[in-house]
């Protein structure tokens, strides 16, 4: 039978939006060391917008655009969808596309017209062969300031550099500044690039590591989990494996279905300060059981 003091931190906490799958879940919370955050969709809102678009070569505006927004149709990424909202917004209409594929923490790939087209990061652009010094310094400068780079390329030819910016949540920095209050070390875990990680968790004073693939995120919270009490929070679906991983798992309630799915316990709210609440929530109810 689950001790009274757990029964009722867990009504405590679904009232307040904090839903747990059971006792063991305030258990483990209550001997969390380390926070690990997702950063897309966790730290930050989730929603980028586009702040720039810059032309490689011949091509204009609304060709990146077309081919971009062609693309990312069929995915359901955050900066898929903000891009097919730009393009919404600046009335382009999207080139038909087929045979869309995910390179999941890359881009995306899929056959528009005749050729392989893709929106993907600058590094995987890069090794693609699709970005030249040049359109690479650009990218760079842009990444400096906090923004995420997708470039659009069509076979090997360079289209376009998309960039967007994802505000970190209001709160995200008072979250912080009450989980180390509480004795825990935060750190962001991000596929996005160093320079933007910096821009975002820097800004808070937070420790980060970037350009991290799912497997990565999942090898890191397996090494952290051996110095104790592991809590990652996360949203997106290439989350799942690195929520189960961990002690305890934490979906940020607007993420996928596949996160809440996994997760042990869920912030329905979307408030990053729910975080260092289920702790402290938790710490109390095991107190009362001693
Ligand atoms: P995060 O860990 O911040 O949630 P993801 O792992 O989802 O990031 O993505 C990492 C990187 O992979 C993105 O910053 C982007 O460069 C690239 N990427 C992933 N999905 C897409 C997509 N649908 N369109 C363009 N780029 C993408
Ligand atoms: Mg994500």
């Amino acid at each position: 039978s689950v001790p009274a003091s757990i029964a009722s931190a867990l009504s405590a906490g679904a009232r307040r939006g904090l839903l747990m799958k059971g006792g063991e879940v305030i258990e483990a919370a209550a001997r969390v060391t380390r926070v690990a955050f997702d950063k897309t969709g966790t730290l930050t809102h989730g929603k980028p917008a586009v702040t720039d678009i810059v032309t490689l070569g011949s091509a204009t505006e609304a060709q990146v655009l077309a081919v971009a927004a062609g693309v990312e149709g069929g995915s359901s990424h955050p900066l898929a969808l903000a891009i097919l909202r730009r393009a919404e917004a600046d009335k382009i209409t999207a080139l038909p596309s087929r045979e869309a594929k995910a390179i999941v923490g890359k881009g995306v790939e899929a056959i528009v017209g005749d050729a392989k087209a893709w929106v993907a990061s600058p590094k995987f652009a890069m090794d693609a062969g699709a970005l030249d010094g040049l359109g690479l310094r650009r990218a760079t400068q842009l990444e400096d300031e906090g923004k995420t780079v997708v470039v659009v390329y069509r076979e090997r030819q360079g289209l376009g550099l998309i960039a967007l910016r994802d505000e970190p949540r209001a709160d995200a920095a008072e979250a912080v500044r009450q989980l180390r209050k509480l004795g825990i070390t935060p750190v962001v875990l991000t596929g996005d690039n160093p320079r933007t990680a910096a821009a975002i968790a820097g800004g808070m004073g937070l420790a980060y590591r970037a350009e991290m693939m799912p497997e990565d995120k999942l090898e890191e919270i397996r090494k952290m989990s051996e110095a104790g009490g592991v809590m990652m929070i996360g949203d997106g679906i290439n989350d799942a494996p690195a929520l189960k991983q961990a002690s305890i798992g934490v979906a940020m309630g607007s993420g996928t279905d596949v996160a809440l799915e996994t997760a042990d316990a869920a912030i329905l709210r979307d408030r990053v300060t729910d975080v260092p609440g289920l702790i402290r929530l938790s710490r109390a109810a095991m107190a009362n059981i001693r």
